[in-house]
This record gives structure tokens, sequence and C-alpha cells, in this order.
């Protein structure tokens, strides 16, 4: 409705312009052209006709002449104008009133539509942004769904584990062993990792997690990591950790929490995924950044899953990394968080042979 009354508007408005001009042009006109019409008897007397004595029969046959004319100039020209302001007026309309119903849609969910492209070049830089702005909503809107399944998928599953096992408990099938207790423990806290990673995903996705920079020296952080951690390594067959750092590497700019919790993730991979070998953590500066890479012997990445790694929920082995107590949310949060520290991840692997996880953080 209130694109009709835009409409009606722009046509009323035309119209009154038109009112104006043709008010002006006639009255101008009926003043005006008799008046010269008997100058110009005037002067033809002058040069030898003799109708100055008709002079006043001349001049109303001239004026009624000029009003007949005038009167159809302005019922037609009238018609004219009326009829390209209306074809204007629909002209500008339209757009806006396409505009108006895919949003309508899309408020109901259908996101598929987009704006063609429009002759005026105002319209059409409008139209290109509003498909731009559709494009980004749809989009949202897939990935908010996908989170939702997947959650959902990931939620499931240890939920059902519990309730077996509670049922099994609770009518006697199942025998309380430590084994069980352990079982159900290790589930529960599997979906307090999940339901925290999810937490602290979701903070940095909408852009709420602080980020305090500063310069850095990455040796001690890297020694008291690698030493924390080869101090659970104590197993025979565990991995072996190490650090090579080399002299002289420049401070870098970064948050010391958020670039443990990087380390914490790649390193606690490496050692996840590493059932015998070396795991190597090693620092090269590079320019304008320091790169940080994380590189074990161990199962590794097939070639045609690493563009996923970084997805979140994504595992290379569902069922088995489950058991392990992967969430696959790990390398989405290491990634979001090398990001907002203005640097870049990236991964190398092949099958069997290894893997190697580096990331740069630029330099202070
Ligand atoms: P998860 O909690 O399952 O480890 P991540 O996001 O950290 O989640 O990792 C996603 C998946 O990437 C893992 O499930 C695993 O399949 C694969 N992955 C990660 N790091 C390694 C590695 N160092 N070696 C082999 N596979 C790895």
């Amino acid at each position: 409705m209130k694109n009709g009354g835009l409409r009606s508007r722009l046509f009323f408005s035309h119209l009154i312009v038109l009112v104006v001009a043709l008010v002006t042009i006639l009255a101008i006109g009926k003043i005006f052209s008799p008046r010269f019409f008997a100058v110009y008897l005037r002067q033809i007397e002058v040069r030898g006709f003799r109708v100055w004595q008709y002079r006043k029969e001349l001049v109303r046959g001239f004026d009624t002449a000029w009003s007949r004319g005038a009167l159809w100039a302005v019922v037609s020209g009238v018609g004219t104008a009326a009829g390209v302001s209306y074809w204007l007026s629909r002209r500008i309309v339209q757009p806006l009133e396409q505009m108006e119903e895919i949003t309508q849609k899309f408020a109901a969910g259908e996101m598929d539509e987009r704006m063609g492209a429009q002759e005026i070049e105002e319209f059409d830089h409008l139209a290109m942004s509003f498909n731009r702005m559709a494009a980004a909503i749809e989009n949202i809107e897939h990935r908010r769904r996908d989170l939702v399944s997947d959650l959902t998928h990931e939620l499931r599953t240890p939920l059902t584990v519990l309730a077996g096992y509670l049922e099994g408990l609770s009518d006697g099938a199942i025998d309380p062993t430590p084994e069980v207790h352990q079982r159900l423990l290790s589930e529960t806290t599997r979906m307090r990792r999940l339901v925290d990673d999810l937490q602290e995903l979701s903070k940095m996705e909408a852009g709420y997690l602080a980020i305090d920079v500063q310069p850095l020296d990455l040796q001690p952080l890297l020694s008291s990591l690698v030493q924390r951690f080869s101090d659970q390594l104590l197993d025979e067959t565990s991995p072996n950790l190490k650090l090579i750092y080399p002299p002289a590497v420049p401070l870098v700019l970064a948050d010391a929490e958020r670039v443990e919790q990087i380390l914490v993730n790649l390193i606690g991979n490496a050692i996840r995924y590493t059932p015998a070998g070396s795991i190597e953590v090693s620092v090269k500066p590079d320019g304008s950044r320091v790169w940080i890479a994380i590189s074990d012997t161990g199962i590794g990445i097939a070639p045609e899953d690493l563009p996923q790694v970084f997805e979140r929920f994504w595992r290379a082995d569902r069922s088995r990394n489950r058991t392990s107590g992967g969430t696959g949310i790990g390398l989405a949060i290491s990634r979001r968080l090398v990001e907002l520290q203005g640097g870049a991840i990236e991964v190398e692997s092949e099958l069997g042979v290894g893997s190697t996880f580096r990331f740069s953080l630029p330099i202070a």
C-alpha cells in the first residue's frame, strides 16, 4: 500500500509540474499573442496591405484560433504527459515492490530469491547491495542450521551411551564395576568439554572474545609447555617431545594465554594421534612474522581430509576419536585464535608418516 502511495505521489508531483507549466504557457500566450498579432498587422499595413480597418475582426479570429489550438495542445499534452509519468513512476516503484516481496519471502524462510539487474544505476547498486546482504544472511542461516544439527548429533551419542548404562545398572543387567563408572564419567566429561568448547567458539564467532596482544617472548612459554607435556609422557611407548628454538627470535605481538591455548590444542592433538615416535615443536622467524610448527610422526591425515581439518566437528574417524575424547572443535578454535591475533594457520600431512601444523604470529 505504501508503494502505491509512492507511485501516486510521484504521478501527482509530475502532474503538478505539468499544470504549473501549462498555466504559465497559456496565461502568457493568452495575454501576449493577440498583442503581437496586432503589432504584426500594423507592420503589414505599413507595407501596403489594407487590413487595419478589419483589425478587430482579425484579432478576434486569431484569438479564437489560438484558443482552439491551445485546447487541443493541452488535451494531448496532458494525456501524453500522464502516460509518460505513469510509466516512469512504475519503473521507479517496481524494483522497490520486488525488494519488499523478497524480504517478506526471506522472513518466511525462502532465501534463494535475488534481485535482477536494474536499468537505473542507483537502483542497480541498491539491488546488488541487497543481494550481498541476502547472501550473507543465507550463509549465516545455513551455518546456524548446520551447527544445531551437528550439536544434536554430538550430544545424542554420549547421552545414548549414558542412558544405556544407567538402564543396565538400574535393572541389574550391568554390574556397577569401576570400569563402568569410569565409562560414565568419561562420557560426562566429554559432554562438558563439548559444551565448554562450544561456548568458547561461539564467543569467538560472535566477536566477544577479548584478545590482549602484547610483545611476547615465546621461549619461556614454549619451554614450560613442552616440559609440562613431557612430564606426562613417561610411558616407554610414548612419543618423544622436543623443542627446537633458534637463537635471536624476535618478540611477537600476541596474547600469551591464547597462544598457550593454541599450543595445548596442537601439541595435545600431536600426542593423541602419535602412538609412538616423536613430536617436534620448532620456531622459525620469517620476514614480518614468526612461525611455530608442531610436527609429529603419527597416523597422519588423508589428503582429501586436509581441507576439512579446521572445520568444527570434523574428525577423521568419528567413532575412533569419540572414544579417544576428541570433539572436533579444537582446531576450529585454534584457527580462530590465530586469525584474531593477525596470523595464519596451515597443515601438511601424509597418512602413516605424520603431520605438521604450523601457525604464524606477527613480530612485535
Ligand atoms: P579433536 O578434539 O577431535 O582432536 P580437533 O579439531 O583438534 O578435534 O581435530 C580434528 C580432527 O583432525 C581430529 O579428530 C583428527 O582426526 C585430526 N587431527 C588433528 N590433529 C591431528 C594430528 N596431529 N595427526 C593426525 N590427525 C589429526
